[in-house]
């Protein structure tokens, strides 16, 4: 097939048609800036899952967003975008980066979700920017930056409540988005690599820190999630 870009821990191809891509999940798994990786066997398989049923449930919520189908256990089917260069980060708890950065508390509840952007760049390691920097930089015009904060607090709303009913937390998570024919709408993945998900009453995690951390059982963690979610 003809390659179109390869990531960390996905592949894009063109297809056929020129206004459709298939991503294709793989196995690698990246932290802290590519400087630790590995392979999850299966991994990619679970989170093409997940993310397209997560696809489907905000679709069916008024999220516009990149996913049509499902095409194979690896890959989905989706609509071409050009990707934003932002990381969107929202949290509901204190985890991770913002820990070390301002000496919160792990677990930390937020009286209201804080919103990021980071700039994504490999080589400045996606630093965190404002919406100042956003303008300047011409990454995205003060209405686009108004549609994807209106994006990123819906899907916060939705995705709570989502897995809140399957006995997890939804801790924190990060969006990307890309244009659709200059329409804003949302792309790339929602999986355990992306969101921070723990059990509601242990607290156990159940995402990419088990990796990250190296707390062993990395795919029987992003296998519990699934198996919670298609139920
Ligand atoms: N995240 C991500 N890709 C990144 C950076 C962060 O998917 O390049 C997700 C991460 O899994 C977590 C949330 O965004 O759910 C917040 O991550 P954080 O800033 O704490 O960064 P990290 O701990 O990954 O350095």
């Amino acid at each position: 097939m003809n390659l179109l870009y390869e990531g960390k821990a996905k592949k894009v191809f063109r297809t056929d048609n020129e206004n459709e891509y298939i991503v294709y999940f793989k196995d690698d798994a990246t932290a802290f800036n590519g400087e630790k990786r590995s392979e999850v066997n299966e991994k990619g398989i679970v989170n093409n899952r997940i993310s397209s049923l997560i696809f489907e449930l905000l679709h069916q919520k008024g999220i516009d967003n990149h996913f049509i189908k499902m095409v194979s256990d690896r890959e989905m089917l989706v609509k071409k975008v050009d990707i934003i260069s932002l990381e969107v980060i929202v949290r509901n708890i204190g985890a991770g980066s913002i820990c070390k950065r301002l000496g919160i508390e792990e677990g930390k509840k937020f009286k209201k979700s804080i919103l990021e952007f980071s700039y994504k760049s490999d080589e400045y390691k996606d630093p965190l920017i404002n919406e100042d920097h956003i303008l300047v930089l011409d990454i995205a015009n003060e209405e686009e930056i108004k549609i994807i904060k209106e994006y990123a607090t819906k899907v916060n709303e939705v995705l709570k409540e989502f897995f809140s009913k399957v006995d997890l937390t939804l801790v924190d998570f990060k969006l990307e988005f890309g244009k659709h024919e200059s329409k804003i709408i949302l792309a790339d993945e929602i999986s355990p690599d992306t969101c921070r998900l723990w059990d509601i009453n242990s607290n156990e995690k159940l995402d990419k820190d088990r990796f990250r951390q190296d707390l062993g059982k990395v795919i029987e963690g992003y296998k519990e999630v699934l198996n919670r979610i298609q139920k």
